[in-house]
């Protein structure tokens, strides 16, 4: 099989430059993923809905890949990376020619709240990503994201941090904030009111603040380009919350 190399870029310059590995023949295409969700499928199969650096969200078919006396192979959990062979089918299913086992995060699955952390963001990435949109950048984030989840001391960091980087990768957020009336760049306050952000003049009933720290938090969550800066960073719960309803609410749009 031929095989020629490329050079993915990373999202924020902490991650380093990965080269990899991809197919050019017409039939089938290798990708390098994570597995973000299994559906069973008939009696023996499923459907791995992947998250690959060459191809964004792909749904292969694996045939065989569950019985009742083996239960599910090892391969096929979400949160497993592996390197997939499929061939493309008329429909958004491609069939699964063959996969290899690349890691299963095993630092991360000692604790619950590093495990609903490493969810969290497969999660995002489910609801996110259309099928097939490429992505690498992104990808690349998701796989430094996930290893530094045990090393951290809160993990909502790396949760929340993820969903404003993805918003200004996906071009739904600008940095900084601008008022949607007025387009006046919002560095020291925002009202934000179902996703949209405005200055105290444009404010609309409603609406919740975001003060001059939370919003700081937010760009440095944003744009932060060390893990040190990121894992410094200090998030009180109630921020969270608003970040991750803003988050919800710009991607509704
Ligand atoms: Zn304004």
């Amino acid at each position: 099989m031929h095989r020629k190399w490329v050079q993915a870029i990373a999202l924020a310059p902490i991650n380093p430059v990965k080269w990899v590995c991809m197919s050019v023949s017409s039939d089938f295409h290798t990708a390098e993923g994570i597995v973000v969700k299994v559906i069973p499928f008939r009696d023996y199969d499923q459907i791995l809905v992947v998250f690959t650096r060459e191809a964004g969200v792909i749904k292969v078919l694996h045939k065989g890949s569950r019985s009742k006396k083996r239960g599910v192979q090892g391969l096929c959990m979400p949160l497993t990376r592996i390197e997939v062979v499929y061939k493309e089918k008329k429909g958004e299913i491609f069939s699964c020619h063959e996969l290899a086992h690349l890691g299963s995060y095993h630092a991360l699955r000692h604790e619950l709240s590093h495990l609903n952390a490493a969810c969290d963001l497969l999660q995002v990435i489910y609801q996110t990503q259309l099928i097939g949109k490429p992505a690498p950048q992104l990808f690349a984030l998701l796989k430094l994201y996930l290893e530094k989840i045990p090393s951290i001391s809160s993990p909502c960091l790396l949760t929340t941090s993820f969903r404003l980087k993805l918003l200004k990768h996906e071009g739904v957020s600008a940095y900084p904030l601008a008022c949607s009336h007025c387009l006046y760049p919002l560095l020291k306050e925002a009202f934000v009111y179902q996703g949209e952000a405005y200055c105290r003049d444009h404010r609309v009933a409603g609406s919740y603040a975001l003060q001059e720290m939370e919003l700081g938090v937010l760009y440095k969550l944003m744009v932060c380009q060390s893990y040190q800066e990121l894992a410094q960073t200090e998030l009180l719960p109630q921020t969270k919350t608003k970040l991750e309803r803003y988050f919800r609410e710009r991607m509704q749009k």
